[in-house]
This record gives C-alpha cells, sequence and structure tokens, in this order.
C-alpha cells in the first residue's frame, strides 16, 4: 500500500520524543517505506553525518536498500575518498555526477545556477535512471531556516515519494546515535564544520545555526542547494 501523506506539525516531536523513540520512529518510516516501494526506494546520501544516519537505519531495515551520491568537482578532498570508501563497502551506492563545462567561479557569481547544473541536474539523473518512486533523505527541521517546513513524507513532484525518517531529530541525537553504532564519518567534522558542502562554500563558523557555513557572503547564505526545494521529474521543464 503506498504511504498516505499527512500534512501535521510535528515540531513538538522534536523536543517530546527521545532518542530511543525517535529511532523506533525512523524505522519504521522505512520499514513502511520499504514494505511499499521494495527495490524502488532509494536513499540520498550526501555524505554528511545525517546521511550517513539515515544510510545506517535503512541497512538495518534491509541491506537490499540502494542509495545514491551525487559529487562534484569541487568537493573537498576529503569528502572524496570518504566517498570512494562508501562506495568499496556498498557497491549499491551509485555515484553521479554532471562534467559538463562551467564558467570559472560561477559559485562566486551565480551559485544558484552552479548549483542546478553540478547538484540538482544529476539527481534528477539518479533518480530517472535508479526508476526510485521514492527517495530518503537526511534532511532535519531544526537543521537552519531552510528547513523548517518539511514533512516526514512529502510528494512534492508527483510520482515521487519524499521521506525524510530523521526530520525531528537534533544534531545531537545524530551524533550519539553515529557513536552508539560507531559509523564512521567524514573526517572534515573533525576540523569543526557541521554541514558539509563543496570546497569554495562551505565555512567553519561559530553560527548556532547548524547551516550557517554554508554559501557564507552570498545570497544563497545557510541556504539549499535546491535538490530539497526544486522540481526533480526528469520531465520537468526548467
Ligand atoms: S555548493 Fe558551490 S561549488 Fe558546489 S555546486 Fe553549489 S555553488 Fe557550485
Amino acid at each position: 500500500m503506498p504511504l498516505r501523506i499527512i500534512e501535521e506539525d510535528i515540531k513538538h516531536l522534536v523536543y517530546d520524543m527521545n532518542l530511543a523513540q525517535k529511532v523506533e520512529r525512523s524505522l519504521s518510516l522505512i520499514t513502511q517505506a520499504y514494505s511499499a516501494y521494495g527495490g524502488r526506494i532509494v536513499v540520498a546520501n550526501s555524505l554528511g553525518k545525517d546521511s550517513c544516519a539515515v544510510w545506517h537505519l535503512a541497512k538495518r531495515v534491509s541491506p537490499d536498500i540502494r542509495g545514491f551520491i551525487v559529487t562534484t568537482r569541487f568537493k573537498p578532498r576529503e569528502t572524496v575518498q570518504f566517498m570512494h570508501k562508501m562506495v568499496a563497502q556498498y557497491p549499491e551506492l551509485k555515484v553521479f555526477s554532471n562534467e559538463e563545462p562551467v564558467p570559472d567561479k560561477l559559485y562566486e557569481t551565480d551559485p544558484d545556477r552552479c548549483c542546478d547544473i553540478l547538484k540538482v541536474q544529476p539527481t534528477r539523473r539518479a533518480i530517472e535512471e535508479m526508476d526510485v518512486t521514492c527517495w530518503v533523505t537526511g534532511l532535519r527541521c531544526t537543521e537552519g531556516r531552510t528547513r523548517t517546513d518539511f514533512q516526514e513524507i512529502e510528494e512534492r513532484d508527483k510520482g515521487l515519494i519524499k521521506l525524510n525518517p530523521i526530520l525531528i531529530w537534533q544534531e545531537r541525537e545524530v551524533w550519539q546515535y553515529l557513536a552508539i553504532h560507531q559509523v564512521p564519518v567524514n573526517p572534515l567534522y573533525e576540523k569543526g564544520y557541521r554541514s558539509l558542502g563543496c570546497e569554495p562554500c562551505t565555512r567553519i563558523t561559530n553560527s548556532p545555526d547548524e547551516r550557517a557555513g554554508r554559501w557564507v557572503g552570498t545570497g544563497k547564505s545557510g541556504g539549499e542547494c535546491g535538490i530539497h526545494t526544486r522540481p526533480l521529474k526528469i520531465d520537468y521543464q526548467i
């Protein structure tokens, strides 16, 4: 049976539930999605801590669940090395990128366009080529100003379900989960980063906002690359 889209205010659950309850809720969401969509459920793995937690949860539900990574020519060396390790361990993680030429320093002059070409377009291709009905993300509603209005189960693109199974987890709880299960993470966290992206667009900051180090000094500051806000079905006409 397909997942039911329910619009509800779940923000209170961020503080009302403890980690064990949230883990059960997340596993239940992924289990329901896997029962409904089988091999057409795919995890989007950004190689950040939240994706590592979701990937671990998904593997607890079924080792057969597949995933995809979208990488760009601007990813830090540490992230690329971590990606190679992940793919070696999990060959069911497919890597997508867009290698078409882009204007020099487009990330400075038009970061929205740069993200659209290098991140959104390969995500569309992943969803098309992997025949995805339900994609699973590590999005959380306490990450920053742009992430407060999402639901655990959404259908932003008709025919494409989006599952955000750790939407109500706090940053601290992600780290607790990863520590409890000894899940390896990107070594950039050791340097003080809290949210990871492309090298020219990611800084270490002391802001309370977890995503404040993204696109600093641009109109996109603390914002989104577009995969959570732009249409993803490949038949969408830009
Ligand atoms: S994060 Fe920066 S470098 Fe990476 S795709 Fe977006 S604008 Fe380009």
